[in-house]
Parts: C-alpha cells; structure tokens; sequence
C-alpha cells in the first residue's frame, strides 16, 4: 500500500512506500527537505505535520520532545505515514543546489588503512558512479546495526573511489564495526547524496574551511574539488586535532599550499605537552576557533565559512566568526552529531540553524 505526502509551502505530493519514512520519500522523488543525523537523533528534518496519520518511528525523546509531539510535529527522517499527510516544511531556495536525488548503491571496499589513532580511512568502489556535491554525505548501512549512520565523502565528485574518514565512537556500535571488522573485499552499502554542505560558488567570496578531526572529510573534497577547477578566490582550512598524531593529510594540504597561491593551510594543535617547545611543534596552538580569530585577526567580513566536525567545535567557530562581524547567512556548518551529542546537547541557537 502506498500513500500521499504533500509538501507544503510547495504545495508537491510524493508517494511513500509502506514503512518507508517522510523524508526518504521526498528525498527519493527528488524534494529536498533539511536533514542531516538520518537517525532521528539530531532534529534538523523536524516538520509540523497539519493532516492526517502517523509513526513517530525512532525519534529520540531529545531530538523531539514530547510537547512537539503533542503539537503534530516530527522528525521526517523516522515518521511513516498512515495515511496520506500534509506536512509543513521549511525549503528555501538555494542557486548552488544541484538537486540531485537520493538513490541506493552498493560498493566493495578496495583499501582501508588508519589516518591516525582514531580515524580510519576507506576507500569504497561503487558499483556506479555516485553523483554528489562536494561536501555532501551518504547514510551508509553498517551490518547489525539498526538504521543507517552519516558519513560525509572526503574525495572530489568524479573520482572512481568513494573515500571516507570514520572516527572510532567510544561505544559507538557502527563506527566500532567499521574499525574492526569491516575487512577489504567486503561489500558495503549505502543511499547518497545527502545534505546541503556544499560551496555557495556563486557568491564568488573567499573561502574559510575549518576542520575538526574526522570533520576534514567534506573541506578535503571541497578544497580539492575548488582547486582542481581553477579557482583563484582566497581559501584557507584550519585543521583542528588534538596532537600530532591525529592531524592528518598535512602532507596533502602543505603541498596543495606550495601549489597554489591562493589556498592557505592552518593545522592548530590543542593538546600539546606542557613543555615550552611543545614537543617540536612549530604551528599553532589551541583551539580551531582562536587560531581562525589569529588567522584573520578577528575580522571575516566578506567571506563565506564552512565548519565541519564535532558540534562543540562548530559552537564555539560560529560564536567567534560573528564576534568578527560573520553572520548566519555567509556560515554553514555540518555537525557530526553522534547519539551522545543528541542526549546531551543543549537547546540550539534560535539564530542559527545547521545545514
Ligand atoms: C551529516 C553528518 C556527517 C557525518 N560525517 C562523518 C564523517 O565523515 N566521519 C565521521 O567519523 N563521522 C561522521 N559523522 C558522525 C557519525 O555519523 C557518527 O559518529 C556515527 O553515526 C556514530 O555511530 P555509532 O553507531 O558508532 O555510534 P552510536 O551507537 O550511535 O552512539 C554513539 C555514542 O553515543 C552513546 N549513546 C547512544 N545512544 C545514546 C543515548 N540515547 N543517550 C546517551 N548516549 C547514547 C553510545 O553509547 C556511544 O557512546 C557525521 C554525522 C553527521 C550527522
């Protein structure tokens, strides 16, 4: 049996499948609505239903609370309908949305290999090629683990591998098996692309990337998507690891800055050793967001940012861009939000909302 789900301000109807949810429907008949966790633990695909029947499915009780609830509202990434829906959502127009819709693939993994202590490498030969926006994500299905987990793909739209950087979740039950049982040769699979993390190419305005641990993936392929099609705006990454060990790709990035002029690379350390050489390292210390406040001396004005990693990181990135006159229209962030994050996160900016 299927249904109806209408979009509203659009005023577009979708079909869904039974039990297949709200926002796997619209993404699949090509209307994009915000989204990004996919597991209902993050509440950016949080929509007001005003007709007709449904499931909540796996919302958590933080993403979407239960006055929300009472008030017809959920998260489209869980809710399945009963009966044919009339939903509310928030879509806004956007010149540099290619609009490409959601479909299934499978890929063998070709090479796995540890980045650092924590963050493993994998390279994934899809069984087509997967057309995405750099800085996109795809939800990849991780066997014995109940719905699927966001990964933002690392490499350049067009390459033949798919590249993904997997931070190790301390008692994260699919990052733990991707770390130690997914082997070379085995079979993954995965629905992409996902998200609205992309370059807003047409503004034409230098470009800042920050970082933050396995949160390169996206600036990487949009850095070297920018920089294979010969762009010449300013762009500078500021890479956040905690030491040495865990900031990784330097070598790619310092020999992306040799080659070209216009591409700054900031690799910022928090965690050194006490001692005053800091363990031989020679760059910057503290935080991503204060070496992005020395970096630009405090001012970002006429820039477009991109944050990418852990929420607390994009918290405090956000605080400082618009403390240096940045606002919500010129920053877009990509939060990787893990089910910890969505438990204990506290109530988000009413100015800001992520991508
Ligand atoms: C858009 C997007 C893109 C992303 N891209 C990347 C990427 O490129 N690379 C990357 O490494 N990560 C990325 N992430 C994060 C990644 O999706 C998560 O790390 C992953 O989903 C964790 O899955 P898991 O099964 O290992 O952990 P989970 O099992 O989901 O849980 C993580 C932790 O939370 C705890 N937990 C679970 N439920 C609760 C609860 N209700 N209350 C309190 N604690 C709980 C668990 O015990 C565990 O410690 C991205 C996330 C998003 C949203």
């Amino acid at each position: 049996m299927s249904t109806h789900i209408t979009i509203e301000p659009l005023g577009q109807a979708v079909a869904a499948r039974d039990g297949q949810t709200v926002l796997d429907a619209c993404l699949r008949a090509g209307v994009w609505l915000p989204h990004a966790c996919g597991h209902g633990v993050c509440g950016t695909c949080k929509v007001q239903v005003l007709e007709g029947e449904f499931e909540h499915g796996g919302a958590s009780n933080f993403a979407l609370m239960d006055f929300e609830r009472d008030e017809g509202r959920i998260l489209a990434c869980c809710a399945t309908a009963r009966t044919d829906l009339v939903i509310e959502a928030e879509i806004d127009e956007d010149p540099d949305a290619q609009f490409l819709p959601l479909a299934d693939y499978s890929a063998e993994l070709v090479e796995a290999r540890m980045l650092t202590p924590t963050i493993r490498g994998l390279w994934l030969r899809p069984d087509r090629e997967v057309p995405f926006q750099a800085g996109q994500y795809l939800m990849l299905q991780v066997p014995g683990v109940d719905g699927a987990r966001a990964f933002s793909v690392a490499n350049a739209p067009g390459e033949a591998l798919i590249e993904l950087h997997i931070r190790r979740v301390p008692g994260g039950r699919a990052t733990g098996w991707l770390h130690d049982e997914l082997r070379v040769g085995q079979t993954m699979r995965f629905s992409a692309p996902s998200g609205r993390f992309f370059v807003r190419k047409s503004a034409q305005l230098p470009l800042i990337f920050v970082a933050g641990g396995s949160g390169l993936s996206s600036p990487k392929s949009m850095i070297q998507d920018l920089l294979a099609e010969g762009c010449r705006l300013p762009i500078t990454l500021v890479q956040g690891a905690r030491n040495i060990d865990e900031l990784y790709f330097r070598d790619l990035f310092e020999a992306l800055a040799d080659k070209h002029p216009n591409f700054a690379y900031v690799p910022v350390l928090s965690d050194l050793p006490d001692s005053p050489d800091g363990g031989d390292w020679a760059g910057a210390r503290g935080y991503a967001h204060e070496a992005l406040k020395t970096q630009f001396a405090g001012d970002f004005r006429g820039h477009k940012a991109y944050l990418c990693g852990p929420p607390p990181m994009i918290e405090a990135c956000i605080k400082t861009l618009m403390q240096g006159r940045l606002f919500e229209r010129d920053i877009y962030a990509e939060k990787f939000f893990t089910a910890s994050d969505a438990a204990g996160s506290a109530p988000r900016s009413p100015l800001f909302r992520s991508l």
